[in-house]
């Protein structure tokens, strides 16, 4: 997620020095991995096909951790926009994009866009282990479940930015800013999603009849400006009007008391029922649009797009070199990602359009969220 746009931005930032993972840290939380790795008994996790219905495909824990752990690894230096560390972790979005059967959305997945001057942190004496070379443009990764019968031609977006703030030098060292869960976390479900939903969809095929094609949108360049999703939703790809709904997953990962924020309900007048029917009753929905324009759905909800933002929240590691994968929830991530493919299939199937909340929508964009 953006940072605050104002002077208060400095209040997110670390006041101490990092905490660089130990090798305790490091050796105990590789040892968890492995352990419930091999408790899956398959490296693929559960078979979604096995389940009636995409709402109760499970979500393997240890899969969406070993995704944030390449992403939020120090040796992606933190993917700022623009750096050959983003194009990295684009490239691993799209491998597993390839892996899980999705169609490119572009050509090779990727959507490149351009970017305008990216600041320099640091002055060039100082030496750094992520230097940053060569910064001309960002991308996109997109990757399509196509529909099937007379909805196939409408749209559902599912996005998560995979990018984030890249380092800093604190105390004379690089400290790279590791967004485990911004937005390793989104982009981790993102990923599992499009796996297990297309999985589900060949073992289905027979019964999946009418739906909407599904765009799984990795974007780019979000800690820019919501650079990415900005230049998708000009118009690059699909026609926007043939786009019935976006859901954007940005920092998911440290549910706490089951309780979710759900950003950009009164964007269409069904939301709340919609979303209360494909949670069951394991979250708790806290409704607010207090950091409606500060991520990736505010460009879909500027065109008239309904579009919601599921969140865990703020927290004292945001935006810090502390933001690792250590801090996140597995089992909160696994929920979330099970009800965003549940509200995702709902917006997939159901034979109306989401309704009547261009009037709304209009009025929140002017106001530009709360923010
Ligand atoms: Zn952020």
């Amino acid at each position: 997620m953006v940072g605050p746009p104002s002077r208060a931005r400095g209040r997110w930032r670390a006041p101490q020095p990092p905490r660089r993972p130990t090798g305790r840290r490091r050796l105990s939380w590789i040892v968890a991995l492995g352990l419930a790795l091999a408790a899956c008994g398959d490296a693929a996790g559960p078979d979604p096909g096995s389940v009636d219905r995409p709402a109760d495909i499970p979500f393997s824990s240890a899969l969406l951790l070993s995704h944030i752990a390449v992403l939020a690894d120090d040796s992606l230096c933190g993917r700022a926009a623009g750096t050959p560390y983003e194009r990295r972790a684009a490239l691993y979005v799209r491998d597993q994009f390839v892996g899980g059967g999705l169609e490119p959305g572009a050509p090779d997945f990727l959507d490149v866009f351009a970017l305008g001057p990216v600041p320099t942190r640091v002055d060039g004496t100082t030496p750094v282990a992520c230097a940053d070379s060569d910064v001309t443009g960002s991308q996109n990764v997109l990757g399509v479940l196509p529909g099937a019968g007379a909805l196939a031609t409408e749209w559902v977006v599912l996005g998560a930015h995979y990018d984030h703030v890249g380092w800093e030098v604190l105390g004379g060292e690089v400290a790279v800013f590791n967004g485990a869960d911004d937005n390793a976390s989104g982009t981790a479900v993102l990923i599992e999603a499009a796996r297990l939903l297309r999985r589900w969809v060949v073992a289905h095929e027979a019964l999946a009849g009418n739906r909407r094609s599904i765009l799984f949108a990795a974007f780019g360049a979000e800690e820019a400006g919501l650079v990415g999703s900005s230049s998708y939703a000009s118009g690059v790809g699909v026609p926007m009007d043939s786009v019935v709904a976006m859901v954007n997953l940005d920092m998911v990962g440290l549910l706490r008391d089951n309780t979710l924020t759900v950003q950009g309900s009164l964007t269409a007048p069904e939301w709340p029922a919609l979303l209360a029917a494909a949670n069951d009753d394991s979250l708790q929905l806290l409704y607010t649009d207090d950091f409606l324009s500060r991520s990736d759905q505010y460009p879909f909800i500027q065109r008239g797009i309904p579009a919601v933002h599921l969140f865990t929240g703020l927290h004292p590691d945001y935006h810090t070199p502390n933001d690792d994968v250590s801090l996140v929830n597995p089992v909160g991530l696994a929920t979330v990602g099970e009800f965003a493919l549940a509200i995702v299939w709902e917006l997939a199937t159901r034979p109306a359009r989401l309704g009547e909340g261009a009037t709304a929508i209009r009025g929140l964009a002017r106001a530009g969220g709360g923010s």
